[in-house]
């Protein structure tokens, strides 16, 4: 067992951080106040190679591993959760479109989404399915030349934003066999969107709704095989959880090397607050829990990468894990800035506002401990 980084993956992380260092931290409060990411961004990520990082080769992808992805989202997330998690959807999406999209598809989608000429959006949720997301209510009919979609997608990171949207719809009966995927291009007649979501963090990001009302969508858009589109988003989403974590992960540790910083130049009752034993136990804990979860994450992607039987259970552990460790972190940073750590202007306020939701989404940490449970039930069994 070897738990080293290869030269390799270290140069993926080294590029990754100064590449956010530069482009992204010295913009990230802008952004968030402006409420969008300048699609220019998008474009020069998508020349490192990040638009489609475990995309395979054939398709133009960079053919990394689901480790390698891990590497990239939490060195991007130092320098801000929201932008990296935002390109985690879209990369989500561009690997559904890889493993399953007909190359008619991937000529017209992947390919432009692979350079980040376009973006893509995931829409799952609706108003009335989250958690039960086999419950979702959005019919595509079939037409002589296509489908045709009407229902509302809710929470869609990049609403009315980006450049397509890859849609779970409803082609069948009740349940999860009825559900296919396809693609719907930003300007569709019957495509519409809701205002924008007023949220506590990922600012940055829109969020909005997505109206489908006698949308027209061409048949050559549905990706794979119809009543598999479920199948696919849980696909989508195991991976979708590991990025999300490894935002959770970044971020964290970003919040505690400033931490770090800061508490040596913090005085009170006539020393510094690093002097603190009390204090000094917290940064002990902080960096036990951080390594803790880092290790665990890197597990669950390596099981993932191995497709191992238990690969969804331990990206569900570790989505569970890591973004609650990621908060927690977080939320002690800020108290240990004490009254300044609540101010934007030392940048972990925003930290914790944007982790919150990673215990929310790519679905809740409940459902986590639900998948974790079924699966220890039915192991004993
Ligand atoms: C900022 C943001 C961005 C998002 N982006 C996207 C996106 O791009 N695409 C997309 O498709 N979705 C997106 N979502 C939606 C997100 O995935 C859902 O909010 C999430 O899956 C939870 O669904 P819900 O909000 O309907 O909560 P509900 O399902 O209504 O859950 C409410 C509460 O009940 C709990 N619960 C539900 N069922 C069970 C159960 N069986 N056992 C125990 N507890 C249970 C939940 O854990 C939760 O605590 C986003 C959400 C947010 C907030």
């Amino acid at each position: 067992m070897d738990f080293a980084l290869t030269e390799e993956q270290t140069a993926i992380f080294d590029m990754a951080k100064a590449f956010g260092e530069e482009k992204i931290a010295p913009f990230a409060q802008d952004w968030e106040r402006q409420g969008t990411i300048p699609k220019t961004l998008w474009t020069e990520i998508g020349a490192l190679g990040l638009g489609g990082i475990y995309v395979s080769e054939e398709s133009g992808g960079s053919g990394l591993s689901r480790l390698d992805a891990t590497l990239i989202f939490e060195a991007l997330s130092m320098s801000c959760a929201s932008v990296a998690s935002f390109l985690s959807i879209h990369n989500m999406c561009a690997k559904m479109l890889d493993a399953f999209g007909s190359d008619d598809v991937k000529a017209r989608y992947l390919t432009p989404a692979i350079s980040m000429d376009t973006v893509l959006s995931y829409c799952l949720t609706e108003p009335g399915s989250g958690s039960d997301a086999a419950a979702l209510k959005t019919r595509a009919e079939r037409s002589n030349d296509g489908y045709v979609l009407n229902g509302t997608k809710a929470f869609i990171s990049g609403g009315g934003y980006s450049d397509a949207y890859v849609v779970m719809c409803r082609t069948g009966d009740d349940g999860p066999k009825g559900i296919s995927t396809v693609v719907v291009e930003d300007g569709n007649d019957g495509l519409s969107f809701g205002g924008l979501e007023d949220k506590m963090g990922w600012k940055s990001q829109p969020t909005r709704q997505v109206q489908f009302d006698d949308c027209k969508v061409p048949a050559d858009n549905l990706v794979g095989e119809e009543g598999k589109g479920f199948k696919y988003a849980m696909m989508g989403l195991d991976g979708g959880r590991l990025n999300i974590s490894a935002c959770s992960l970044g971020a964290a540790q970003s919040a505690l090397d400033k931490t770090l910083t800061y508490m040596g130049e913090r005085k009170a009752f006539g020393k510094p607050i690093d002097q603190f034993q009390a204090l000094q136990f917290r940064l002990a804990d902080m960096e036990t829990e951080l390594q803790a979860a880092r290790t665990f994450l890197r597990q669950a992607a390596w099981k993932l990468d191995q497709g191992t039987p238990d690969a969804t259970k331990f990206c569900a552990m570790a989505k569970r894990f890591v973004t609650e460790t990621g908060s927690k972190v977080a939320n002690q940073c800020l108290q240990l800035h004490g009254g300044y750590g609540y101010l934007a202007d030392y940048g972990i306020e925003k930290i914790v506002r944007d982790l919150r939701v990673h215990e929310i989404l790519e679905g809740t940490n409940e459902i986590m401990r639900l998948i974790v449970a079924r699966q220890l039930l039915s192991d004993r069994a």
